[in-house]
Parts: structure tokens; sequence; C-alpha cells
């Protein structure tokens, strides 16, 4: 079974997501005796794209720029590009690019969408995957009637493997017209030295146990020691203690970091919707029943006010060390 993998890059490098995304797609491959085909838009030297062989690829397909950033313009160039490949499975993230662009792959190539799948299929014949559901509560096992299959996987949801394998680069001439685009991304106004709450690796999250909006400084001290973004929960937010763009959760940014440190969060399922991909998570929280405490791999039961300039000191040492 031929698998693509719609691949994501950022500055012609390719975001770690890739990474989970080419694994999965080769176990799928593994399960069905089909071949891994990576696609990338976007300038990406040749030694980064032949990287994505590690990870299980056989080849890439090297769009180039496309010139205009379009969600349908997009559509058509992996449409093209499963077309080329007889493609029977196609795997994008379950992030805000894959939640434009799988709904509208689903129309155009007549194909089953699963979204926020979780796991490696169950069976292949038939094509049975596992997902989230009900804020990530629960399980669904959804099986998919049509010959194509598009997956968009939840991120953190498999442990990358880099199997040191090599990858054939080709160039790809999808054949777009990119004058029939129906949008264009004028410009991005990135705020300088912050970094992206979507891609930050680390997390360092406030809700309302932080009292108000005063007490955010160990809070920054702490993500800026770590290289990490800024979160918070709802309340915090309407509260005005911080602002709306670092709301995560149901109605919030939804992410998936490595760590996420979550002081003085309850863990109400709406605020666990948004950051329960994230592959730990470390809660400090007055009260030992918290529900946070359920999601945490490791928590602290303790006054975040106290507990985080001893943190900060632990890890300033750590650091050093
Ligand atoms: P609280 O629930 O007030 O919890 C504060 C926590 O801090 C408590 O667990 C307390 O034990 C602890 N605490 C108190 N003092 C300290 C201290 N000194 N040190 C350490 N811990 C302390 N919420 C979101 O976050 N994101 C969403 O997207 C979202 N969407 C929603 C959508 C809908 C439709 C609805 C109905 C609600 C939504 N909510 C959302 C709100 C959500 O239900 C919770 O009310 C909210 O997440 C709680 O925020 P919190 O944990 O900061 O505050």
């Amino acid at each position: 079974m031929s698998v693509l993998v719609y691949t994501e890059n950022w500055d012609g490098k390719f975001k770690k997501l890739s990474y989970e995304l080419i694994t999965y797609a080769s176990r799928i491959a593994e399960m069905t005796g089909g071949s891994v085909t990576a696609m990338s838009v976007g300038k990406v030297g040749e030694d980064e794209l032949s990287k994505l062989g590690n990870f299980g690829a056989s080849t890439v397909l090297s769009a180039g720029e496309a010139g205009v950033l379009d969600n349908q313009l997009y559509t058509g160039i992996i449409t093209a590009a499963a077309q080329k490949v007889d493609a029977k499975v196609i795997v994008l993230s379950n992030n805000n690019t894959g939640k434009a662009l799988a709904p509208r792959l689903s129309v155009r190539l007549k194909a089953g969408l699963v979204s926020g799948v979780t796991a490696v299929p169950e069976s292949s014949a038939p094509f049975v995957v596992e997902k989230k559901v009900f804020s990530g509560k629960a399980f669904a096992n959804v099986r998919i009637l049509s010959d194509t299959a598009i997956l968009t996987l939840s991120q953190n949801s498999i442990e990358i493997i880099d199997t040191g394998g090599t990858a054939s680069v080709e160039a790809f001439e999808p054949g777009t017209d990119t004058s029939q685009a129906k949008t264009n991304l004028r410009d991005v106004q990135k705020q300088s030295g912050k970094i992206l709450l979507s891609d930050a690796e680390i997390v360092v999250s406030g809700g309302r146990g932080m009292k108000s909006g005063d007490n955010w400084k160990p809070l920054e001290e702490l993500a800026d020691i770590l290289g990490a973004a800024m979160a918070c929960s709802r309340p915090v937010s309407d509260e005005g203690w911080r602002s709306h763009d670092e709301h995560t959760g149901q109605t919030g940014k939804i992410i998936a970091p490595d760590l996420y440190l979550a002081f003085g969060i309850s863990g109400a399922i709406q605020h666990l919707a948004g950051v329960s991909s994230s592959k730990y998570i470390v809660a400090v929280n007055t009260d030992k029943d918290a529900p946070i405490f359920e999601a945490a791999d490791y928590g602290i039961v303790g006054d975040a006010l106290k507990v985080l300039p001893e943190f900060i000191k632990e890890i300033k040492a750590a650091k050093t060390q």
C-alpha cells in the first residue's frame, strides 16, 4: 500500500512533527507491505530532504516554493502527489495546517477522513484506526470504507524512530496554477524574541491558582531559562492577567510540546483538551485531588508561588553543571 506523508518545514528545516508523521506512515507501510513517500513544499535543501529517509521514507517529492500560500492550491499539490504515487493512505498532522488541508483532500479524492488518530491502525483490511473523542477523555475505533484513507495524526502519539534509512529525492512539478489561488498570505508580523506557543517544545503555563497577573514574573523567568513559550488557562486570559493568544484548551490553542509545566491549573477537561497531547506534563497544585494530577507525569502538591523560586534555583544550578 502506497502511503503519502505531507511534511511541514519552517525556514528550510523540517518540524519535528514531520519525523513523527513519517515514522507513523512507515508503520502502516510495514503492515501492508507498501512504501512511504514524503512530500515537501517550500525551499528545503537536498541534505534536509534526504534526512527523511532516516525515519522510513523511501522517496521524497520536493515541490519547491508554491508561490502562493493558499489552502486550495496546496490541496491541489497534495492531490497531484497522491495521484502520482497512487497513495491509498495520506497522513498529515492534526494541527491547523492538517485541519485545513485534510477535509479539502477528502472531498477531492473522495476519501474517508479520520482526524486526530492516536495509534497505528488496528487492521488495514478493513482499515480501522483509533482516535480521541470527548476532548481526549475517550477513544473510538473508526472503520474507513473508501479505497483511500486520509489520517491526521495527533502530535506526540508515537515515538519517533530513526532507522538510518535513505530516501531518493525527486523534484516534483505539480503543475498548479497560482493565478487560481483564492487567498494569499500578505505578510507575517512575528513578535521578535518570543517563542511561538504552537511551535514550542517547552511550555510554562499558569492558572487561577497564581492568584493575580502580578505574580507572573517567576513564570516568565522560568520560561526564559528553559527557552519556553508562555501559556495560561482560560480564566486567566478572561481576567486580563495574560493575553488571549496564550490561552490553551478547547476554546484556545491546542498544543503538543515535549514538556508542559502547569502551575495552579486545576486540569478541567476543557483545559486538558488543549494540552493532553504533550509528551510530559508536570503539575504544581495545592490540592492533591486536582484532576491535573491524573493527566500529569510528575506532580508537586504545593503552593506554586513557593515552589517556583525553588524550581528556578534548581534548574539554574542544573544548567551550570
Ligand atoms: P481553577 O479551576 O480556579 O483552578 C485553580 C487551581 O489552582 C485549583 O486546582 C487550585 O487547587 C489551584 N491552586 C490554588 N492556589 C494555588 C497555589 N497557591 N499554588 C498552586 N495551586 C493553587 N478553560 C481553559 O483553560 N481552556 C479552555 O479552552 C476552556 N474552554 C472552555 C469551554 C467551555 C465551553 C467551558 C464551559 C469552559 C471552558 N474552560 C476552559 C474553563 C474550564 O472549565 C475551567 O474553568 C478552567 O480551565 C479553570 O481554570 P484554572 O484551572 O486556571 O482555574
